[in-house]
């Protein structure tokens, strides 16, 4: 008798074991006020060599799904379920000491601010260096050695001198640079990256995008992307996780969603975002009011108090009935949680045309 594979709760077809393999993820804090969901019910997958963004405004759970993949949220009144397999192994049922031996050595993060990432006190490539031998029986020499090629590798011009300057010594993007040292010098296979460019100018940002896209080419390592701005992860990533409320709420190809953008929260994403080949005094359109309470979601859809398409779909079901992550018809992989009919979202966008937006971004790729 032959045994069926349960299909994966992310939605995809039965296939090998996925390098990176995340299902029913949640996070949730108690609280005085209540249970803040941050994260229900989170899946997904990604291969090595692969790069998956995951996109929401904050609040929207993306965050602190990536402090999940760290097990940073072990040993906190954080309660954690579902399960993170990664090569097969469960990283939530994972005790703490043995997480924090795959922590910085196969799992490593570039935080959004190295300032606060890299400590005041000690030289650059002396927190390098150490980060190496935490995992590694070297020499110091050894150590400082590996820290100055890092350096080198990530673009850092005099690595061995530059090596002895203090954070403050570098630059936004040096420091960030170095940051990417720090994180890949133990050459992890996953590699977390949270809005790695927010805090650096658009020239710089693009720099350290390409950068880590090199990299991760070398090293093969796969590679999430936190962030709120689609147009981050419109060129380097393959697949898009959107994520409103602590949900998925729309997940497919790089290409699918930016071409095909299925959840009115995306088509806003999209309208938010600047036009790469706009206008100098373009305006911009915000998404209307703000990210939901995670204690108290609204019902139905969670989207709904924001969205401007609720009308399109009869007897208040966007109030009533909150709506399941449902695969687009005729695609194999690209899933969205909205009641909007086909022929709705044709007709909408026939008319205010989200998909001038989509179609821009396309021209980013
Ligand atoms: Fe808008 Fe309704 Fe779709 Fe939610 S389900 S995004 S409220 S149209």
């Amino acid at each position: 008798m032959s045994v069926q594979t349960p299909p994966h709760p992310a939605g995809l077809a039965p296939a090998p074991a996925p390098f990176l393999d995340v299902r029913d993820l949640r996070v949730h804090f108690p609280t005085e006020d209540g249970l803040v969901r941050s994260v229900d019910g989170v899946s997904f997958t990604l291969e090595k060599g692969r790069t998956l963004g995951i996109v929401g405004e904050s609040g929207s759970g993306k965050s602190v799904t990536s402090l999940a993949l760290l097990g940073l949220h072990k040993g906190t009144r954080a309660q954690v379920s579902g399960e993170i397999r990664l090569e097969g192994r469960d990283l939530v049922a994972l005790p703490e000491a043995e997480m924090r031996a795959l922590r910085g050595r196969t799992v490593s993060m570039i935080f959004q601010d190295p300032l606060s990432a890299l400590h005041p006190f000690f030289t650059v490539g002396s927190q390098i260096a150490e980060a190496y031998r935490v995992h590694h029986k070297v020499s110091k020499k050894e150590a400082r050695d590996r820290a100055v090629e890092m350096l080198k590798r990530v673009g850092i011009p005099q690595p061995e001198r530059r090596a002895g300057d203090y954070p403050h010594q570098f630059s936004g993007g040096m420091r960030q640079r170095a940051m990417i040292a720090m994180s890949l010098v133990c050459d992890p296979a996953l590699l977390i990256a949270d809005e790695p460019t927010t805090a650096l100018d658009v020239t710089v940002q693009a720099q350290i995008l390409d950068l880590i896209g090199d990299l991760q080419e070398e090293f093969g390592s796969a590679v999430v992307i936190i962030t709120h701005d689609l147009g981050v992860v419109s060129d380097v990533a393959d697949d898009i996780l959107v994520m409103y409320g602590g949900r998925r709420i729309e997940y497919g190809s790089t290409r699918d969603v930016l071409k095909n953008p299925q959840h009115p929260y995306t088509w806003g994403l999209l309208r938010s975002m600047p036009h790469l080949t706009g206008d100098v005094g373009e305006r911009l359109d915000p998404i209307p009011g703000s990210p939901p309470s995670l204690i108290h979601l609204p019902g139905g859809c969670a989207f709904h108090p924001r969205c401007a398409y609720k009308g399109w779909v009869p007897d208040g079901r966007c109030t009533r009935e909150r709506p399941e992550l449902r695969l687009l018809s005729g695609s194999a992989r690209h899933l969205a949680a909205c009641h909007l009919t086909d022929e709705a979202k044709q007709e909408i966008r026939g008319g205010t045309g989200p998909d001038d937006h989509a179609a821009t971004a396309r021209t980013a790729r």
